[in-house]
């Protein structure tokens, strides 16, 4: 059985209406932890992962909505949230074009949802983890947070972006609380390519180019960046996030962490 050593802890999963956020929710309510499920997508798409989560096992699960993009839906988001123990802010999107071409729209959309949407959440949640004496604040940063590669301007921008500014909230909040209670943490994972609908635009590009089906596609994909040559599953980034949520990690703190079969190795 799972150890539900959540249970009793609130947590937001931005974006968790599918792949990494969705498998996080799953996670985390497995472990007993109760889950807000947030993110963009249909009714029955809305439903569908809240069932999902509410199967794991998650002691109370309800869904809010809210554009990342806006700021003054963010502080509604936040406060319907009420206190929150564990924020995940994985909610992303992607935008690819050689930087000449880049639409300015791109630019500010990618980075009002993947950077600054992250500062917006986490003024609003550090003052509270720390008055009470335990939090973790897991960033889904990118391998794109540590390495660049090209036509992806404001991703790998914003992504540089949240490794930074988790690191300076790691420092600010770094003494909060004590071992007994877990502390407050701040990190990233960076992960390389995952299997989720984010990276199919990218997948569909390479099967066209070389005229091949979706698993070449991948296959190109992940010979010119992921040494393991293997995709990481969306759930196995979750059992990262869902470690760093343990109590015994309270020292684990700023860091970013790959999960890239080796690609920012070299
Ligand atoms: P996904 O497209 O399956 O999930 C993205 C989530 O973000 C969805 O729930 C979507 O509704 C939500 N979202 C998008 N725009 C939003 C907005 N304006 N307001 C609120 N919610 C919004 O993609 P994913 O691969 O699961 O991506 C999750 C995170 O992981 C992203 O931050 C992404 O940059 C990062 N990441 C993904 C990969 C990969 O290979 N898939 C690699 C590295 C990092």
């Amino acid at each position: 059985m799972t150890d539900r050593f959540l249970a009793g802890r609130h947590a937001l999963v931005t974006g968790s209406t599918s792949g990494i956020g969705l498998a996080i929710a799953q996670a985390l309510g497995a472990a007993g932890a109760s889950v807000i499920v947030h993110g963009l997508g249909s009714v029955d798409e809305i439903e569908s992962a809240q069932q999902r989560v509410r199967a794991s096992g998650a002691s109370n699960v309800r869904f809010l909505p809210g554009d990342l993009a806006d700021p003054t839906a963010i502080e509604t988001l936040m406060h319907a949230a009420g206190p929150i123990d564990i924020l995940i802010n994985n909610a992303g999107i992607q935008h690819t074009a050689p930087l000449g071409e880049m639409p300015p729209q791109q630019w500010d959309r990618i980075l009002a949802i993947n950077l600054s949407a992250v500062f917006h959440t986490l003024r609003h949640a550090l003052p509270g983890m720390a008055a009470r004496g335990f939090g973790r604040v897991i960033n889904i940063a990118s391998v794109h947070g540590l390495v660049a590669s090209v036509h992806k301007a404001p991703y790998v921008a914003a992504k540089h972006g949240v490794v930074g500014l988790s690191k300076v909230a790691a420092l600010e909040y770094a003494s909060s609380g004590d071992r007994a209670g877990g502390g407050v943490t701040i990190n990233c994972i960076c992960p390389g390519f995952v299997e989720t609908a984010l990276i199919e635009p990218q997948v569909r590009a390479r099967a066209e180019l070389h005229g091949s089906d979706r698993d070449a596609g991948i296959r190109d994909l992940l010979a010119e960046k992921q040494p393991s040559l293997r995709m990481t599953l969306p759930e196995e980034i979750a059992a990262l996030a869902l470690w760093l949520c343990r109590r015994e990690a309270h020292n684990l703190n700023g860091a970013a962490i790959p999960v890239d079969g080796g690609w920012t190795a070299s």
